[in-house]
């Protein structure tokens, strides 16, 4: 399909998002933000919500709508290491690295790696984002936290990744994406229910005894979502 976009969006206007049928890119107010296009991985989480819409339809609440999120942060994160030729240990895991003007407190919009230390500024405030189930923040704004809880499935993603090492996008990448395209992921799929779905995607295609089957199981264990 066409990959259509729209960029300098308005004026300074702070922000980026898939519209549903493309990408909308802000220029920024210069004060918070610069411009969204500056972050590979800003445009590659934009273009992810077509795809995720395509392929699951995942509903934009809840936890399903941060299922939604954690996708487009996901493959947000693995077309930039694709692109540098990073391997899992040496990328930055960050979420739109570079986009936020001079003085502001902070290196990104989000972490996989460590979820809730991307900023902590006077008047963006802190990173809200959760990394383990302990954490989970129950809120009627931001369609019920979807940019906030990301942060668990973002982590157990980023913990796959690290156990096995080398090239994420080569293993884990595979997992998540069988899963996205594999039609068991429901319109209000549940954390829980996508955990079985990545198990049961690891094992399809590295084999129930594999590295990588366990190493899903133990990611979703860690950040306390049970199977
Ligand atoms: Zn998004």
């Amino acid at each position: 399909m066409p990959l259509d976009a729209t960029v300098h969006y308005g004026e300074r206007y702070d922000n980026a998002f898939w519209d549903g049928t493309r990408m909308v890119f802000g220029d920024g107010d210069g004060e918070i933000f610069g411009r969204f296009t500056a972050s590979l991985t800003v445009i590659s989480h934009e273009l992810t919500h077509g795809f995720t819409q395509y392929s699951t339809n995942l509903q934009y609440q809840g936890q399903s709508g941060a299922l939604n999120e954690s996708l487009s942060d996901v493959f947000g994160v693995l077309v930039e290491q694709r692109e540098l030729g990073q391997e899992a240990a040496d990328a930055s895991w960050l979420v739109g690295e570079g986009i936020f003007a001079d003085g502001v407190q902070g290196s990104a919009l989000r972490s996989l790696r460590a979820p809730g230390t991307a900023y902590d500024d006077d008047v963006l405030g802190k990173d809200p984002q959760p990394a383990t189930m302990t954490d989970f923040v129950e809120t009627e704004s931001d369609n019920g936290g979807v940019h906030i809880n990301s942060g668990i499935p973002n982590h157990a993603f980023y913990l796959v990744a690290s156990r096995l090492g080398g090239r994420a996008w080569e293993r884990v990448g595979h997992i998540w994406f069988d899963t996205a395209t594999g039609g068991a992921v429901p319109a209000e799929c549940t954390f829980a229910q996508f955990a079985q779905a990545t198990a049961a995607a690891a094992r399809a295609r590295f084999g129930p005894d594999s590295e990588e089957a366990a190493a899903v199981t133990s990611a979703w264990e860690t950040v306390g979502v049970d199977r």
